[in-house]
């Protein structure tokens, strides 16, 4: 039975003042509590059918109706609280003849007020809270059956991917996905399908990669940086699964630009030492050959005192530029910090690196460069110490602590040189 129907029953007095229920619908029974409704023939007296689950009072409330000499009074409605239930009552005095007199019989109504509120609401109702939830939500929702065709694609998913639901409903999910993901899509639903654990539910919703570089492609072709959680949901008929999906474009952006800053000197925009080191450490991995210098601005702090810091940085530049172009390609040239540089040229022997190395010492003595000096020019030379990695040298910190030596040489051997280590 609904608990929140309406019951309904006639209720008259008889002489011994007994309440008796002459008529009643089914609800009714459920509302005194009363016995199984095909057992009972009317009249029944109210007492032999209220139980202690009626509203509490009841009896009492319909013999002071019966004892009313209020000839007025349509109905009283009663509301009784009790546990979780909250009866509303409706008595209805029934009287004959039109002069008031008194009262013959009672038509009761009632429901469970509390019933009503906390009934579950109807599944339309549901449908459509769940419908508007999904649409209304920020982060794009896309589900795909067993068959990893798309079953539901809401209105952030129609932003993100450029599709209309109506277009990719049916459609398979790896429509969403860049070309060279697709072949491996299938793999990865199983094994997200093999290892999830329905029954606990935990703080935060599974990531199907907790790696940031998940991508998903739009209609026309460019690919959306994503976060993606995946829930498997499985339904009566088989296995769903909920993907609900982030654009991360802005955070992937930052994070490229932070790691690139954290790898770049500021002043000159090159890599920094750390980026350096990083990659000459790559190079020692494999048995390639290897040279790398380290050069110095010679008197560069009189540079600074006659010109001013600002003069002094604008050297750096200069030079930072200049020893740019020449290791374009597969070399490196990087800020060693202060007004020192270092080079790694991959692949180039002792004798290669020292024309490199003596050739940048004199273009920069020759100014022979195309740049425009913001102010004038600045003479300047540079004092340079070039190792080559010997066979089988694989640290890093001796190779750079020989090639500083032969820098201290050349210094010491009356600058402006190269010397070699
Ligand atoms: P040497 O020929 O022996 O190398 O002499 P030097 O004057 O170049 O060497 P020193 O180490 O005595 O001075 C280096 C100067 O470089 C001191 C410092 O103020 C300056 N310097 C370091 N970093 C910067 C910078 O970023 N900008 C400017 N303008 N100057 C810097
Ligand atoms: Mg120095
Ligand atoms: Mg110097």
């Amino acid at each position: 039975m609904d608990d929140i129907s309406l019951c309904a029953a006639m209720i008259r007095l008889d002489e011994s003042k007994n309440l008796i229920v002459t008529a009643c619908n089914a609800p009714f029974f459920k509302l005194t509590g009363g016995a199984d409704a095909d057992r009972q023939t009317f009249p029944i007296p109210f007492d032999a059918l209220v139980t202690e689950s009626a509203p509490p009072g009841f009896r009492e409330k319909l013999l002071a109706c019966f004892a009313s000499s209020r000839p007025q009074e349509p109905e009283q409605t009663h509301d009784v609280r009790e546990g979780g239930h909250w009866w509303r009552l409706t008595l209805k005095p029934i009287r004959h003849g039109n002069d008031g007199g008194s009262v013959r019989e009672i038509l009761v109504t009632g429901f469970d007020m509390a019933a009503k509120i906390n009934s579950t609401p109807e599944p339309e109702a549901n449908a459509s809270r769940y419908r508007a939830l999904v649409d209304l939500a920020y982060d794009a929702i896309v589900t795909m059956d067993d068959q990893h065709n798309i079953t539901l694609f809401n209105r952030a998913a129609e932003n993100l991917f450029g599709y209309s639901a109506a277009e990719v409903l049916g459609r398979p999910i790896v429509t969403l996905l860049p070309e060279k993901f697709r072949a491996h899509h299938p793999r990865k639903v199983q094994q997200f399908s093999d290892s999830y654990q329905p029954g606990l539910r935990q703080a935060t919703a599974p990531r199907m990669d907790q790696s940031n570089s998940v991508y998903g492609q739009h209609r026309d072709g460019s690919v959306i940086p994503v976060e993606i959680a995946v829930s498997r949901i499985d339904l009566n008929g088989g296995t769903e699964f909920m993907a609900v999906v982030r654009d991360i474009t802005d955070r992937a952006r930052l994070m490229d630009l932070l790691k690139k800053q954290a790898a770049t000197d500021a002043l000159t925009g090159l890599p920094n030492r750390r980026e350096f080191l990083e990659f000459v450490e790559k190079v020692l991995g494999t048995g390639d050959a290897l040279s790398v210098f380290i050069l110095d601005i010679d008197f560069f702090k009189e540079i600074n005192d006659q010109h001013g810091h600002d003069a002094g940085d604008e050297v750096l530049r200069v030079l930072a530029k200049v020893g740019a172009s020449m290791t374009d390609g597969a070399g490196l040239f990087a800020r060693w910090g202060g007004e020192e540089f270092v080079a790694a040229l991959p692949g180039a022997g002792a004798d290669l690196a020292h024309v490199i190395a003596e050739e940048l010492r004199q273009r920069y003595e020759r100014q022979d460069f195309e740049h425009q000096w913001p102010h004038k020019p600045i003479p300047f030379t540079v004092s340079i110490g070039v190792v080559t990695r010997e066979a089988g040298e694989v640290d890093v910190d001796a190779l750079m602590k020989r090639a500083d030596r032969a820098l201290y040489r050349a210094k010491r051997s009356g600058r402006n040189r190269v010397e070699v280590g």
